[in-house]
């Protein structure tokens, strides 16, 4: 058997084009979507995760708008930056651009964000809704691992649906939207005794470890739909085990997820790639969590 490739793209791609329809709606009514970023310092990936964030935002009709402070900022004056954008009415969700330079509390910080503005779905509220099964801003990646699942189109009620990863961003989250969706999840983590038995019931496996290639084939049970959310670099091998090199002489680097593909294709009924699965989906996840803001913040029902 080899396992159909869910293409994180195609998925991405759908959902785009019914925010595209969504937001025009929304504008024709007058409600205008405006990202507002706020980046601390300068810092080389993050300067390119805004300029995708932008991109992708204005490709949907988003408004995107960068806020940069200077690296010597004070905690207290971010979050009294934070407290003015809560109340400005003009921007209608705020991202925090990480990393923050040493010295603030990323998390402190994150979590002030007022929850009708908080794409990220990080304020305790909304993890809170969360819980009550109340969702609408949630993680980006844990919603876009369940799209994926969904995207199958596959019943979702009463699978058995292991979680590899039990952080706040991923794991727990996706574990209370499969819930929601009444699947039966198990969520593993370091203190797992038995990682394999647990993994190799399932029908639904979503690994969110950060640990490259850890879940094998024989790790799955066959037909099951596998999402992988690891994104992990690695060097670079070829067929007979030789680094590959650069034209610079340098061992080439690639991008794995925490699945072995290679084997788990073998195995799976549907089975995420890395890059090109959850990735794509998790962008996407982004401005649809701006567009529920933007509902939340102007009171329109959805
Ligand atoms: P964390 O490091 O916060 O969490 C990793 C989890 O894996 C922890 O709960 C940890 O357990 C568990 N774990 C570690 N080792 C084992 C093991 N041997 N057996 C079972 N469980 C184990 O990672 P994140 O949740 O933030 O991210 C997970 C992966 O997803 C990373 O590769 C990250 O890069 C990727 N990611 C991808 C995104 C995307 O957009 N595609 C976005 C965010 C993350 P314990 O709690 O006991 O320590």
């Amino acid at each position: 058997m080899s396992a159909i490739i869910i293409d994180g793209e195609s998925v991405a791609g759908q959902i785009r084009n019914r925010l595209i329809e969504e937001i025009s709606a929304l504008k024709k009514k007058g409600f205008h979507p405006h990202l507002k970023a706020v980046q601390v310092g300068e810092n080389a990936a993050s300067r390119l995760y805004v300029q995708n964030q932008q991109k992708q935002c204005e490709a949907v009709g988003i408004t995107y708008t960068l806020d940069e402070l200077p690296a010597d900022t004070k905690e207290s004056d971010l979050i009294g930056h934070i407290k003015k954008l809560n109340n400005d009415p003009q921007v209608t969700g705020v991202i925090l651009q990480m990393p923050l330079p040493d010295g603030i509390d990323a998390k402190k910080v994150q979590t002030l964000i007022v929850h009708h503005k908080d794409i990220e779905g990080m304020n305790p509220t909304n993890m809170g809704e969360l819980v009550y099964g109340n969702t609408r801003l949630a993680p980006c990646t844990a919603m876009a691992a369940v799209e994926l699942v969904k995207s199958v189109g596959v019943e979702i009620k009463g699978k058995e649906t292991t979680i590899v990863g039990r952080s706040a961003i991923v794991g727990k989250p996706v574990s209370l939207l499969m819930l929601d969706l009444s699947a039966t999840p198990t969520i593993c983590h370091s203190g797992t005794k038995d990682l394999q038995a647990q993994t190799k019931r399932a029908d639904i496996l979503i690994a969110a470890v950060g640990k490259a290639e850890m879940i094998k084939g024989d790790m799955i049970k066959p037909g099951a739909i596998v999402i992988d959310v690891g994104i992990n670099r690695v060097k670079e091998f070829d067929a007979q085990g030789n680094p590959v090199m650069n034209k610079n002489g340098k061992q080439k680097m690639k991008t794995v997820g925490d699945v072995e593909f290679a084997t788990a294709r073998e195995v799976a009924s549907y089975i995420t790639p890395v890059p090109g699965g959850v990735g794509p989906v998790t962008v996407v996840m982004l401005l649809r969590n701006t567009v529920e803001a933007l509902k939340m913040h102007a009171n329109v029902t959805p």
